[in-house]
């Protein structure tokens, strides 16, 4: 768990590397579909996921570090855009994106950040450590989600973030824009407890990851992994 992948990174300026954090508690074919159709409306070059080892503002993950990491790896074994770095993992104490966004801006100054959030998670962020700092060090692409919608009206740091619908992707952080991707029905959560009340699960995540939690008996009843 020591590699961290963001060193692969090509050392060109002006790469737009897009971090999705999560905690892929498992990741499923919700994560993958949306992240894939967003790199793609970004036309980023990287996305590199970043692995929560305490995720502060949620109840701790059932599945330990380890299992996630390689159902992780598993599940991006043939995407060479997608790297993971393992930073939250190793680093002891809460997950915080705002330490690790600024380690990546430390390391990469010449490349510009985008945050991809889940529609959820958005609407959370000002409850998050620090988060003026976080739209600050990255801009914030925002992927809709089946069950969430935008309220109305907007909240104020977001309307002043927000970028004009017809203007470029900024170089520097400091924006907000929902990106315009097919929404996949697809939580972790509820794939946790379809396993749970043994219903499969082969549509909602990778074969090698159904697999794996298979052989590793994850999410069962009674199971904290
Ligand atoms: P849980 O159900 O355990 O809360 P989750 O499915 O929301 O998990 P996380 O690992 O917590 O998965 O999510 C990481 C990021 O991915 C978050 O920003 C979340 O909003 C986003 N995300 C998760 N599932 C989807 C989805 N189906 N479509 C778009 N974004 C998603």
């Amino acid at each position: 768990m020591t590699a961290s992948a963001i060193r692969l990174l090509p050392e060109q300026a002006n790469v737009a590397v897009v971090v999705f954090g999560g905690t892929f508690d498992p990741v499923h074919l919700g994560h993958l579909r949306a992240i894939g159709a967003l790199r793609d409306a970004l036309n980023a070059e990287r996305v590199v996921w970043l692995p929560a080892g305490e995720p502060p503002h949620r109840p701790a993950p059932v599945a330990n570090a380890a299992h996630r990491l390689a159902m992780l790896k598993l599940a991006l074994a043939d995407e060479p855009q997608f790297l993971i770095d393992t930073r939250e993992l190793d680093r002891p104490g809460p997950s915080y994106t705002v330490l690790s966004l600024g380690e990546l801006k430390a390391a990469y100054p010449d490349q510009p950040l985008c945050l991809a959030l889940g529609l959820d998670a958005a609407l959370d962020l000002p409850k998050w450590h620090r988060w003026q700092e976080i739209l600050i060090l990255a801009g914030i692409a925002v992927m809709q989600r089946p069950g969430w919608s935008l309220p109305e009206p907007l909240p104020s740091w977001w309307l002043r973030a927000q970028l004009d619908p017809h203007d470029p992707v900024p170089e520097s952080g400091g924006w907000i824009r929902v990106i315009d991707i097919p929404p996949v029905d697809v939580a972790a959560a509820d794939i946790r407890t379809d396993i749970a009340n043994g219903r499969p699960i082969e549509t909602k995540v990778p074969t090698a990851v159904a697999r794996y939690i298979e052989e590793h008996e994850l999410y069962g009843e009674n199971t904290r992994a």
